[in-house]
């Protein structure tokens, strides 16, 4: 991973490039951040640079020896340690090397990865991930090791916020006296959970928060979002890469569920009885799976909740995207007090059904043929 393909931190990607050309490569440094930052790829693409044989003043080449071991994380010089836990797949004493191949993979996917995305990737269900005792003993089994490749060994260790004290304590002994050449980059995201005696024994090296307007940049460059929008995910995600990725997942799926809903609506008010029939069919054909089923069936229901709401005074209107406030006004005066109740008890028993395995098509176009009849009732005199 290069320098460049990390978002922001100008200053302190500087200040690493200056401190391997001069010399000054300490051996034990702990970058700090938050969630999302990208301290991680950060620490990998400082690895590769040190590593690298054509290093410019800027960034590793991307293309020596060293650098193409790099960018598929198997250099034999650099090492990992993470939290893990058991799994189906690692039974007993899970270690970071017993999961190697899943965290390359996790990571070169994904290098802003958080500890739900790796926990839910190595399937170990509600285990708390640690960085135990067996692992310190492989630490120094690969710190016995003499180097392969490069002038240094490096050991990057992600979260060291799970190190239990015995281990801790024994990773500490060897931060003391590290073998000769040998570097640890500690990433971590909260200074208070790491063991003080780890703290006070590397160079901090604050990462910090994406700033705004990078992110803002960045999200513009890489989802070609408008720059309205951008501006609006990057001050939501507060300087979290990791949280505007899934606003941004979140934001297409509420745009995609808007159209099914308002062709859905249309076909309903005509009473087009063919229209719904292969509006039910698309339903239970599109890559949608039950719990996007169940979840369009929730924005439905907000839907209605809203429209409710505006029929009832709320004119903040503050839930609503943009592009349903439109769609509101015409569509809130069908749905009142004479109404309202059946509807909301139809979507929440479809999405029962779903939950229970059925047929999508047949209860969608069961739905469907209620909500009709249901659109066509008139309000009460008053509202
Ligand atoms: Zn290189």
């Amino acid at each position: 991973m290069q320098f460049k393909k990390i978002i922001g931190h100008q200053n302190v990607k500087k200040r690493l490039i200056n401190s391997v050309n001069e010399g000054r490569i300490s051996h034990a440094q702990l970058f700090l951040g938050p969630e999302g930052c990208g301290n991680l790829p950060l620490a990998i693409a400082y690895a590769q640079y040190i590593s690298c044989l054509e290093k410019s003043e800027m960034d590793s080449c991307g293309e020596c020896q060293s650098c193409i071991k790099y960018e598929k994380l198997i250099h034999p010089d650099l090492h990992f340690v993470f939290p893990v836990a058991s799994s189906a797949e690692v039974k007993d004493k899970p270690t970071s090397t017993k999961y190697i191949a899943q965290w390359r993979e996790a990571i070169l996917d994904e290098p802003y990865l958080s500890l739900a995305h790796w926990q839910n990737r190595i399937e170990t269900g509600n285990k708390q991930l640690l960085i135990s005792k067996n692992e310190s003993e492989d630490i120094l089994k690969i710190l016995s090791l003499k180097t392969y490749e490069s002038e240094y060994k490096v050991m990057i260790i992600w979260y060291p916020e799970r190190f239990n004290i015995a281990s801790g304590n024994k990773l500490l002994k060897i931060i003391e006296e590290p073998p000769n050449k040998t570097l640890f980059i500690l990433v971590a995201q909260d200074s208070e959970q790491v063991l003080t005696t780890i703290l006070s024994r590397t160079q901090l090296v604050k990462v910090g928060r994406i700033q705004e307007e990078v992110l803002q940049a960045e999200l513009v460059k890489k989802y070609s979002l408008e720059a309205s929008v951008a501006h609006k995910i990057a001050h939501q995600s507060d300087g979290n890469f990791i949280t505007a990725q899934k606003l941004i997942e979140h934001s297409a799926t509420e745009e995609e569920f808007h159209d099914l809903f308002k062709d859905w609506m249309r076909s309903a008010f005509k009473g087009n009885v063919a229209g719904l029939i292969i509006w039910s069919e698309n339903m239970a054909n599109i890559s949608f799976g039950r719990e996007k089923q169940k979840q369009f069936l929730k924005y439905s229901l907000h839907i209605f909740r809203e429209s409710l709401m505006k029929n009832y005074g709320d004119a903040e209107m503050e839930r609503v995207a943009s592009n349903e406030v439109k769609f509101l006004s015409n569509f809130s005066p069908y749905i009142h007090g004479a109404n309202c109740i059946e509807i909301i008890e139809l979507f929440n028993d479809a999405s029962y059904h779903i939950e229970r395995n059925a047929n999508p098509k047949i209860l969608f176009l069961d739905v469907s043929l209620k909500l009709t009849k249901l659109l066509r009732v008139e309000a009460p005199v008053g509202t």
